[in-house]
C-alpha cells in the first residue's frame, strides 16, 4: 500500500517540485495539504497540523516545506502525531535545532529525512567517486543568482533564520560536503548584509584543510547577479586531477573535457529515497552543510551594504 503523505507549507517549492513528484511516485498517495492560506486541489486542506490530526484522516508521513525558522516546532508536532518526516533544506536555522529534531525523531521511533536536493545528481556522484582518497588542494565555489527571480516577494529570507544568500549557498555546500574526501573548515569570511535586512546578500569565504596543509579553498555567493545563474564548483587535487561541476552540479568536466551531463531529477530521486528510508525505517540527517554556514556566521566579518528595498 502506498504511504499516505501530507504536504505542509504550500509555497513555491511545494508546487514546483513536491506535489508533482509525489504525483509521479507510486509509493506515495497525497492525502492532504496544510497551509495557513493556500489550497491544493483535489485533497482536503487544513490550516494547521493539529487540524489535520483532529480530522482523523489517516496520514503516514509529512513533507515539511515551510521556511526553516518554523520547522522544529512543526516537526515535533508531526512526530507527536506519529508521522514520519521529510524536510526541505536548509533543515533548521541552527545546528542545535537540527540535532534536537534528530533526537526527537529517534525518541519517537519515526523516520526523519533531512533532504539536500542538490546532492541528487549523477554528475555529483561521479565527482565524489573521482575524489575518493585524493588530496584536495584547490576549491573554488561560485554561486551567483538573482534573489528576485528565485525568491519573488519572500520576506522570510531577510529575517533572522532566513539564511539570506546562504539559502542557495548551502546547496553548493551540500555538494561540497558530499564530494570532498575529507571535511573542510571555515577559516574566515566576509558577509555583506543589506542595511534593511538581517541576513546576507553576498558572502566571500575562505576554507582550510583540517590537517593544516596549504590549500586554496574558497566560495563566493552573491544574490545580486541580474542575468542568469552561475552555479559552479571547481576542485583540483595534488596529483593534477581537475574537476569542474557546472550548472548547479549537473555538468561534470574532468581535466577540461565534459564527462557527464545529468538530466535533472533531484526531487524524483528524493521521493524514491524517502520510500526506501521508510521501508527500512531509517533516518538520514547530515548537518555538515548547515555546520559550515553556521561557522561562517561565527567567524565572518559583517559589512553593511545598500538596502535591498
Ligand atoms: P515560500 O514560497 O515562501 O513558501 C513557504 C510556505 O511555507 C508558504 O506557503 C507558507 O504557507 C508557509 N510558511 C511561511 N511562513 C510560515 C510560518 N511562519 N509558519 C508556517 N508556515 C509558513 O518558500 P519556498 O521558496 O517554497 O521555500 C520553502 C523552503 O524550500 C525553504 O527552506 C527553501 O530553502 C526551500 N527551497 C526553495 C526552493 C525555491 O526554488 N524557492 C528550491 C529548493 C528548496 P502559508 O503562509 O500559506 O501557510
Amino acid at each position: 500500500m502506498p504511504y499516505r503523505i501530507a504536504v505542509a507549507g504550500i509555497g513555491k517549492i511545494a508546487r514546483d517540485q513536491h506535489l508533482p513528484c509525489i504525483g509521479k511516485n507510486r509509493n506515495f498517495t497525497l492525502v492532504a495539504g496544510v497551509s495557513r492560506s493556500a489550497k491544493i486541489e483535489g485533497v482536503p486542506n487544513f490550516e494547521s497540523l493539529a487540524a489535520l490530526k483532529a480530522s482523523k484522516l489517516k496520514v503516514d508521513c509529512l513533507a515539511l516545506c515551510t521556511p526553516p525558522a518554523v520547522r522544529l516546532a512543526m516537526a515535533r508536532e508531526a512526530l507527536d502525531h506519529g508521522w514520519h518526516l521529510l524536510i526541505e533544506k536548509p533543515p533548521t536555522p541552527t545546528v542545535g535545532e537540527l540535532l534536537a529534531m534528530e533526537a526527537y525523531a529517534r525518541k519517537k521511533k519515526r523516520v526523519l529525512y533531512a533532504t539536500w536536493h542538490s546532492r541528487y545528481n549523477k554528475s555529483v556522484d561521479m565527482a565524489k567517486a573521482k575524489l575518493r582518497g585524493k588530496h584536495v588542494d584547490f576549491l573554488r565555489v561560485t554561486w551567483k543568482e538573482d534573489v528576485h527571480k528565485w525568491h519573488p516577494g519572500q520576506a522570510w529570507i531577510w529575517e533572522p533564520g532566513g539564511f539570506g544568500v546562504f539559502d542557495p549557498g548551502i546547496n553548493a555546500l551540500s555538494i561540497v560536503t558530499k564530494i570532498l574526501p575529507e571535511p573542510i573548515f571555515v577559516d574566515s569570511a566576509t558577509i555583506e548584509v543589506p542595511a534593511d535586512a538581517a541576513t546576507p546578500i553576498a558572502a566571500d569565504i575562505r576554507f582550510k584543510r583540517g590537517d593544516g596543509a596549504t590549500a586554496d579553498l574558497s566560495a563566493v555567493f552573491d544574490w545580486r547577479q541580474k542575468t542568469g545563474e552561475t552555479w559552479e564548483i571547481e576542485v583540483a587535487t595534488r596529483d593534477g586531477l581537475k574537476l569542474h561541476l557546472k550548472n548547479g552540479g549537473s555538468i561534470l568536466e574532468i581535466n577540461g573535457k565534459t564527462a557527464h551531463k545529468a538530466v535533472l531529477r533531484e526531487y524524483e530521486d528524493i521521493y524514491a529515497k524517502f520510500a526506501r528510508l521508510l521501508k527500512a525505517k531509517k533516518s538520514e540527517v547530515d548537518p555538515s552543510p548547515l555546520q559550515l554556514v553556521s561557522d561562517c556566521f561565527m567567524l565572518g566579518k559583517p559589512k553593511v551594504v545598500a538596502p535591498v528595498g
